[in-house]
């Protein structure tokens, strides 16, 4: 029996992803599993993206990095996304994890302790991380990877990301023993001028499109059901859920489905957002609550025990999230950890 609430991940979409951004990008394509892989789960799909030929991956935190170093082993290479915060280095080495220095502090703090391989990040125009060009330190000892991250990616009409590419070709030049990375999901499809020596997506392995919408280059990864709690037959003027926000204008089946914000799915699901139940699209009505969400399908054959599809091959992750007021990496990354990860393939 599944639980009530399951996000399905399919592990061959994810390694046909994976083959489609080496293809389109022209280099090898090292990995983003920060964030338990946008909740998908980092150690199933950083072993199938191992057993696909990366041996390069990126995380956001320390903590991250050693948990995926207990997962993979000794042999791949971890970027710490966060850098050598203060009083960090000796756990980013117990683990053999590469910090992405981002600031002239982080690499004084690398080398007093002893330095070793690592990265560097310039700050093109995000932002956000980095030394800015102008600032970026000489070249030095245990150097291996250089990486400036793409403020508008899934805009390719958007003039900064020419900017952006041109200025990390210059300084990267800088340091002609490492290897540069440049292109995030976004930044494999602008074009063979953005792949550099290495790409960097995450939310494209994940089933999202480059700009924000449906791909038909990338597959679907991840799919989040629910299981119908009760179906119930609520009369004309009658209202559903918190607050009353929705008034049945007539005679109306609710499907009382078991997921809610508890489990990752939005509040801001509703009004606008749908779930794919019994072959159709059919409206999240009422406030979305801790445990459940409300689905009218009024004139469908619904069941308690059958499932919906909130999103999935049938509801996609972009076009969720778009209803949702947000992004499919919030979507991914919000599911908790009350839903089981149900790996196929
Ligand atoms: C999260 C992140 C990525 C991956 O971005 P996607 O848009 O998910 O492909 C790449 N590089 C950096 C620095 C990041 O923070």
């Amino acid at each position: 029996m599944p639980a009530p609430a399951t996000l399905t991940v399919d592990l061959n979409a994810l390694a046909a992803n994976y083959r489609t951004l080496e293809a389109i990008g022209g280099v090898p394509v090292h990995p983003v599993v920060k964030a338990d892989s946008y909740g998908l789960g980092a150690a199933a799909c950083s072993r199938r993206l191992m057993a696909e030929g990366a041996r390069t991956f990126f995380v956001a935190r320390t903590g991250e990095g050693e948990r995926l170093r207990a997962d993979l082993g000794p042999d791949p290479a971890i970027y710490v996304l966060d850098g050598c915060l203060t009083g960090r280095a000796a756990r980013l080495r117990a683990a053999d994890l590469r910090p992405v220095l981002n600031a002239p502090a982080q690499l004084a703090e690398w080398r007093a302790a002893g330095g070793g391989r690592c990265g560097l990040q310039i700050d093109t125009g995000i932002n956000r991380l980095g030394f800015r060009p102008e600032a970026a330190p000489e070249p030095f000892e245990g150097l291996e990877l250089v990486l400036s991250h793409l403020a508008c990616a899934d805009d390719p009409a958007e003039p900064m990301n020419a900017r952006q590419r041109d200025a990390f070709a210059t300084v990267s030049a800088r340091y002609p023993g490492a290897l540069r990375s440049f292109a995030n999901s976004g930044g494999v499809f602008l074009g063979a001028d953005y792949g550099f020596d290495a790409t960097r997506p995450g939310i494209c392995l994940y089933g999202g499109g480059p700009e924000g919408r449906p791909d038909a280059r990338i597959r679907p990864v991840a799919t989040l059901t629910a299981e119908v709690l009760q179906v119930l037959e609520v009369p004309a003027g009658e209202t559903v859920g918190y607050s009353r926000t929705f008034t049945a204008t007539g005679p109306t089946r609710i499907a009382t489905c078991a997921a809610g914000y508890a489990d990752g799915v939005l509040r801001s699901y509703s009004p606008r957002g749908q779930v794919f139940v019994a072959g159709e699209m059919r409206p999240i009505v009422g406030r979305v609550s801790m445990d459940a969400c409300a689905v009218d399908v009024t004139g469908l054959e619904v069941a308690v025990g059958d499932r919906v599809e909130l999103f999935g091959a049938n509801r996609m992750l972009d076009d969720a999230g778009a209803a949702a007021g947000t992004i499919g990496y919030e979507l991914l990354s919000a599911i908790t950890a009350r839903v089981p990860r149900i790996y196929a393939g």
